[in-house]
């Protein structure tokens, strides 16, 4: 089952480059077909094989021979892993399916984040139409959904706090981001992946810094470092923060 899942992943990972590269642009998610982005060839069934067919073809266009992005293959596997991941975890449950859907949200809006400093609106709507649904199968089956639009509410609180304080340090779209992440992970969860976001931020922007690969004036995207926590959360936070409790 763990297996079916990670080729699930792999799979669905294909269509999430689609959606990476046609968001952007405007263009229909569903169709032309996936046409190699040089030669504009379409592409066989074989060759849209995940991950194997890049190995394969060794990166190349089968047709015109031109350098395939690794992105590919990389959110492929990021994308199977996570949902084998997500299974080990919760296994078959409404929870798995909605973490998975979350996961693979989150990979789309961390690289487009990551390559335009920009959270696109459509994949904010989605998250937040996808939080609600979930919470309202917890308040039917659990009845505690106030603490996760609470959790939710307070990520977005604080995120808009820093905004106005640094005029600009963060964005906006950070804001909803973490109000979704809030709405699907709960109040404990929620402050463990904001801390992991932090820590992994603030370390990979003191080494821009140091490095000058990056002057003072300019910012690193959070939504990316928000996405690690989240996962990091989804799948080891209950016991980090378990362990950290007890500590004291
Ligand atoms: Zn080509």
């Amino acid at each position: 089952m763990t297996l079916l899942f990670l080729i699930y992943g792999l799979i669905t990972g294909s269509f999430l480059n689609v959606l990476v590269f046609r968001l952007p642009l405007g263009e229909n998610i569903a169709f032309p077909s996936s046409r190699c982005n040089e030669c504009g060839k379409r592409l066989k069934p074989a060759h849209l094989i995940p991950v194997v067919s890049y190995m394969y073809l060794k990166g190349k266009c089968g047709y015109c021979g031109k350098r395939i992005s690794p992105q590919y293959p990389i959110v492929e596997l990021a994308n199977g892993i996570l949902y084998a991941l997500i299974y080990l975890r919760f296994g078959w449950s409404a929870q798995s399916v909605v973490f998975a859907i979350a996961a693979s949200l989150f990979i789309v809006i961390g690289i487009l984040d990551f390559r335009y400093q920009d959270i696109f609106n459509v994949t904010i709507w989605f998250g937040l139409f996808l939080s609600a649904l979930y919470l309202a199968y917890q308040q039917v089956n659990h009845g505690k959904a106030a603490e996760n639009i609470l959790s939710g509410a307070a990520g977005f609180g604080l995120i808009a706090l820093v905004i106005i304080i640094t005029r600009g340090g963060m964005g906006w779209g950070d804001a909803w981001l973490l109000l979704i992440i809030g709405m699907l992970l709960g109040p404990q969860l929620t402050a463990f992946a904001f801390f992991i976001a932090s820590i992994a931020g603030g370390m990979v922007g003191t080494y821009l810094l140091v490095s000058r690969k990056m002057g003072r004036r300019d910012s690193v995207p959070f939504g990316p470092f928000l996405i690690l926590g989240f996962y990091v959360a989804l799948l080891i936070g209950k016991e980090a923060v378990g362990a950290y409790l007890s500590a004291f």
